[in-house]
Formats: structure tokens, C-alpha cells, sequence
């Protein structure tokens, strides 16, 4: 819709002390009975009802200086009263942000983070418009040493284009767009490398003292890996890291051409480190999936979010596939582009199986089903949690892997699920077509067929079964003909009380009692607070030893705190459950499970 004219925002960091941004947005031809204006009340990525429009602190419109009346009309939705014919209409805002998360935004005297979803308003009607956002400098107060990080494309040509990293002027070509490039400014470090011929940058907010020429080498394997994964040319022609570093964090959002992410500190790597150290790892599997979204998500998506409607629920069965499937290639596109060795990758699976197999909730919820109540489920999880959801991304991730260990087996290695992302990628990805809610099954079909008759269509209904059942998957059959060994024992040698402790309380706090566990016969709950065992204090930290002198079968008295008052528990100790999964490498494999597991795990 070239030749009508823009909707105009600016976005200034007004208040930084206060952390209030000041945002404007300036209709010149409003809708003759009055302009609609509404804010998304979630952010694609993140599958729950934040209402950003809670932040909105003071709002008001203008025309020609003069003051226009605005209705609110629900929680996110405003409009102003007509004006004369050919006037411009200006709403200015302020919008509260000290939330730091990759979900909103987060404004203070040392940087400034913003998503659009939780600053611009969208106006209605006007939603395949060109945007054009100027973006100002925070007061001088503040700093003038700060800088722009954004894949918005600059609004070069118009007055005020922004140069490279700078504050000005930035432009879309639709509100959807406008939306999907997060912004940071302050005094961040910037780097930028290469993967497949694209230019590649990351930015780190926060003090640090990260090797980035290590991060960035590692960086560029994996992102150079996936990028032959679904072939060339790559799905952008830049591609960003925002990543905010702080003590304690972790968290990332997929964007079409970037990523927010929070990390720990101590996860970035330093100068004359060795290795791959866990958190290293961490850090680098949440980068890989962020990354991987770039195709699985943001281009190839559900049907159900093309195009997305922000102002409810989405509703798709199909996170399976797109948190789960990319739950799988995060950590699998470490081990294959040489980041991280054979053991460390079969570590980190044997951590997603115990995952999976510690949640009773696997048993009583699909991963079909734990995707479409993620709005009310798995994004608000309570101490119940482990007891009725099951994660459509570990669980997932499990799938995808048996998938792809069972179309490799079928085929003696000549398919694989690489050949379904890229099936999807061509029929979906690359032509917008949203996949459909029973898309996937009819895809795995054709490439199972690939691969040898008849082996299609039973892995298709094999997927469906697995994707609506609540079975525990057979991974130690299917990754046996790979060469690999998986074995599932007790998480301890001595007996457990069938609770999960609060983290890092100091006392022993009931986090969630498992259904059917010691704990939950005797009549303990989540929220109590264990004191005494047998007559002997019992602390956050001495619980599990004072467990291990113990046998299953044992009766202990548990006294514990329930709101103030002190009871007194019977708890028959139980074994652990075989809930620990490890994998390792079977010794002196035949030559064709050498073969299979080359193809799947390179090496
Ligand atoms: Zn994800």
C-alpha cells in the first residue's frame, strides 16, 4: 500500500530515573468517526496475556496543538474523537518500564530496552501501513555516549534516517514488522562476525567480562550450521544478539531478524578459559534456539498465528513442533557444528529425558494439549505443575529425537527430520502458508516414504500417537541401533520423600509434593515447612544427607510448619524413582550403528 502515508511514532527515553518513556504516534488521516487505537496484550514468543497496556501511565491526543478527546473502551483499546478532515491526530503516551525480562521493557540512567509490542499503539485500520519511528536520545543528563542496537531497518532517504547505530529515524513496511525488532540503546559492547556470507552482531548490556572473539567464533559455527541446515540464501540478510548480562538470569525471545536474551555473567565465557563449561553450554543452547526460530516460528508458523491477533489467545497444537523441534536442534546444532564433543551432547540429552521423566503431569497431559493451554498452563505454572503439565518443549524435544532416530533407522540413514524442517521450509517457510493444526503428520509421511515403502505413513501415525498420547517414549530401543547406551536409574541411592525443595531458601520448604509420593500420603503439602526429623533439625541443605542414612520402607515423623502452626507427619519412605537418564557410548558398536550415529551426530 505504497502512496498513503505513514503512521509516525517517536520513542524517547524521557525519564530514565523514573523509567518512563515518552512515545507519540501521529495519524494523518484519521478514520472520520473517531481513530481506534489498541496495544497487544501478549508478545508473539511468549504464549500468555501480559497486557501491556497496564504500563500505559498517561495518555492524551492533540490536533494542531489543540486537545482531543479520547474514550477508553476496554483494557487496551482508545479512541479519539473526530477531527476536521485533512487534520493530523497525535496521541503522546508515557509507558512505565522497568521490566527485566526479554518480554517488555527496561529503561534506567544506564540503558534502554524496549519491545514494540509494549510501546507502540497499533492503529486500527491502518495495520499494512509503512511505519516510520524515530527513535531520541535519552536527556544529556543521562549520557551522550549512547548508541542505537536494532535490526530496524534505518528510514534512509527520509529526513532524520538514522545512521548505523544511531539514534533517528527507522522504518517498516507494516505494523506486524514494527512489532518484531526489539530495541536496546545505551553503552553497550558490539561485535560483529560472519556466518555463511551474513553479517552477524551481538551486543552485551551490562558489565561483563566476556571473551568475545571466543563467543563470536562459537557463535558463527552454529549459526553457519543451521543456515546450511535449511540451504541458502539465509532467511535475512542481518541478524542480531541482543543479550542483557546480569548476575542471575536467563531467558530469550525470538524476533525475525534478532533475539532478546538474558544471561548469567558467569555464563559468558572469559579470556584463557578451557572447554565447554555447563553454563557456557546453557548460554550457547539458548542463542541456538533463539537462532533456530529464525525458520521455525518466525517464517515457518502455525496457521493459527498467520497473521497473529494480539489482543487474545492464539490457540495452536502445534508448539510441539515449534518450541519442541527447535528444543531438539538447539542443543543438536552444538554437536554438530563442532561447538561441543559427542559426551557433552548425550549429557545434555540425558538431562532433557530426566526432565521429562520427573513430571507426573507426562502421564495425564499430551504435548497436543500442554500447546494450546500454554496461555493458562505452562506459562503460569504453580506448585501443581509437576503433577499435571507436561513441557511441549522437553517432551517435545524427545519426540523430534525419536523421530528422527526412527527416519534415520527406516532409511539406513538416507532421510532424516533435517529433510522435514526443510520440507517445511519450502512449502511453508518460504511461501508464508501457515502450517496447519494435522500439517506436520502428511509432511513426515512423504519424507518417511523417502526412505523406504511403507516406512512414511507408519512413522506418521507413530507421531500422531505420540504428539495426543501420554506414553513414555522407547528411547533406549531406538537409540541402541545408534551405538548408544541409555540407562534410567534413581536420582539417589537412598530413599525420597516425593517433594521438591523451594530453591535456594535456606529451609526446607516444600515446593511441590508428587502425586502419590511419600510426602503426599502422609498428608504434607506444598508451602510446608519441614523443621525436625525424628526429633533432629532439618535445613534446606541437610535434608537429602539425613535421607540418604535412611531406607525405603523407614518411617520417619516429619514435623513441619503449615502457615504458623506446627504438625506433625507419619511419612513412609519410599526408593527413588527411576527418573535419571544416562547416556553414553556403547563400547565397540557394529560398524553400522558407527555409520547411523556419524550420520545423526557427525564426528
Ligand atoms: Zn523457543
Amino acid at each position: 500500500m505504497t502512496g498513503l502515508p505513514p503512521v509516525r511514532y517517536t520513542i524517547a527515553p524521557i525519564r530514565p530515573a523514573s523509567h518512563l518513556f515518552e512515545v507519540t504516534c501521529t495519524v494523518s488521516d484519521p478514520a472520520p468517526g473517531g481513530q481506534v487505537f489498541r496495544l497487544p496484550a501478549w508478545i508473539p514468543g511468549s504464549y500468555m496475556i501480559r497486557e501491556f497496556a497496564r504500563n500505559i501511565v498517561t495518555l492524551r491526543a492533540e490536533c494542531e496543538g489543540r486537545a482531543v478527546v479520547v474514550d477508553k473502551l476496554d483494557k487496551h483499546t482508545w479512541r479519539a474523537a473526530r477531527v476536521a478532515p485533512g487534520r493530523a491526530l497525535t496521541l503522546v503516551y508515557d509507558v512505565y518500564a522497568w521490566d527485566l525480562s526479554v518480554r517488555a521493557a527496561h529503561l534506567d540512567p544506564t540503558h534502554g530496552f524496549f519491545n514494540g509490542t509494549s510501546m507502540f499503539l497499533a492503529v486500527e485500520g491502518h495495520a499494512e501501513r509503512r511505519c516510520l519511528v524515530e527513535i531520541l536520545p535519552p536527556p544529556p543528563t543521562t549520557s551522550r555516549r549512547w548508541k542505537v542496537a536494532t535490526t530496524l531497518p534505518r528510514a534512509v532517504g527520509e529526513i532524520g534516517a538514522a545512521m548505523p547505530m544511531g539514534f533517528g529515524c527507522y522504518r517498516t513496511d507494516s505494523y506486524d514488522e514494527l512489532v518484531d525488532h526489539p530495541v536496546e540503546m545505551g553503552t553497550f559492547t558490539h561485535e560483529v562476525f560472519e556466518a555463511a556470507g551474513v553479517p552477524h552482531e551481538i551486543a552485551l548490556t551490562g558489565r561483563h567480562d566476556c571473551d568475545t572473539r571466543r563467543l563470536c567464533a562459537d557463535l558463527a559455527r552454529i549459526c553457519a550450521w543451521q543456515i546450511e541446515l535449511f540451504g541458502l540464501p539465509a532467511p535475512v540478510d542481518r541478524y542480531l544478539f541482543l543479550t542483557m548480562v546480569v548476575g542471575d538470569g536467563y531467558g530469550g525471545l525470538e524476533h525475525r531478524a534478532s533475539t532478546a536474551l538474558l544471561a548469567s555473567r558467569n555464563d559468558l565465557p572469559y579470556p584463557g578459559m578451557n572447554g565447554v563449561p555447563d553454563g557456557y553450554k546453557t548460554f550457547l543452547g539458548l542463542c541456538s534456539h533463539e537462532y533456530f526460530h529464525t525458520w521455525n516460528v518466525k517464517r515457518i508458523r502455525p496457521a493459527a498465528f498467520t497473521p497473529y491477533d494480539l489482543q487474545s489467545e492464539n490457540y495452536t497444537r502445534l508448539l510441539w513442533a515449534f518450541e519442541g523441534f527447535t528444543s531438539y536442534y538447539d542443543d543438536l546444532a552444538l554437536v554438530r557444528s563442532g561447538v561441543i564433543p559427542i559426551e557433552d551432547y548425550l549429557g545434555l540429552l540425558g538431562k532433557t529425558v530426566s526432565n521429562v521423566l520427573r513430571g507426573g503431569g507426562r502421564l495425564k497431559q499430551s504435548v497436543a494439549e500442554s500447546s494450546f493451554d500454554a496461555w493458562i498452563k505452562y506459562y503460569r505454572q504453580d506448585e501443581n505443575a509437576p503433577n499435571a503439565i507436561v513441557s511441549y518443549y522437553a517432551k517435545g524435544a524427545l519426540i523430534a529425537l525419536a523421530l528422527d532416530l526412527q527416519l534415520r533407522a527406516a532409511s539406513a540413514g538416507s532421510v532424516s527430520l533435517d529433510d522435514v524442517m526443510r520440507l517445511l521450509w519450502q512449502r511453508h517457510g518460504r511461501t508464508g502458508v501457515g502450517v496447519e493444526e494435522d500439517g506436520l503428520f502428511a509432511l513426515v509421511e512423504e519424507v518417511g516414504e523417502r526412505g523406504g515403502k511403507g516406512a512414511g505413513r507408519r512413522l506418521a501415525r507413530w507421531l500422531a500417537k505420540a504428539v495426543h498420547g501420554t506414553e513414555d517414549l522407547p528411547l533406549a530401543r531406538l537409540l541402541k541401533p545408534f551405538g548408544v547406551a541409555c540407562e534410567v536409574e534413581g536420582a539417589s541411592k537412598g530413599p525420597t520423600l516425593g517433594a521438591k525443595l523451594a530453591p535456594n531458601s535456606g529451609e526446607a520448604k516444600l515446593a511441590s509434593v508428587y502425586d502419590d509420593g511419600p510426602a503426599q500420603a502422609a498428608g504434607l503439602s506444598a508451602g510446608d515447612v519441614l523443621v525436625a526429623m525424628d526429633g533432629l533439625k532439618v535445613t534446606g541443605s541437610s535434608l537429602e544427607a539425613q535421607l540418604a542414612r535412611r531406607k525405603a520402607g523407614e518411617r520417619v515423623e516429619i514435623h513441619a510448619f503449615r502457615r504458623d502452626e506446627l504438625m506433625s507427619f507419619d511419612v513412609e519412605l519410599a526408593a527413588a524413582p527411576a527418573d535419571t537418564a544416562k547416556l553414553t557410548l556403547a563400547a565397540k558398536p557394529p560398524a553400522a550403528a558407527l555409520a547411523l550415529r556419524k550420520g545423526w551426530l557427525g564426528g
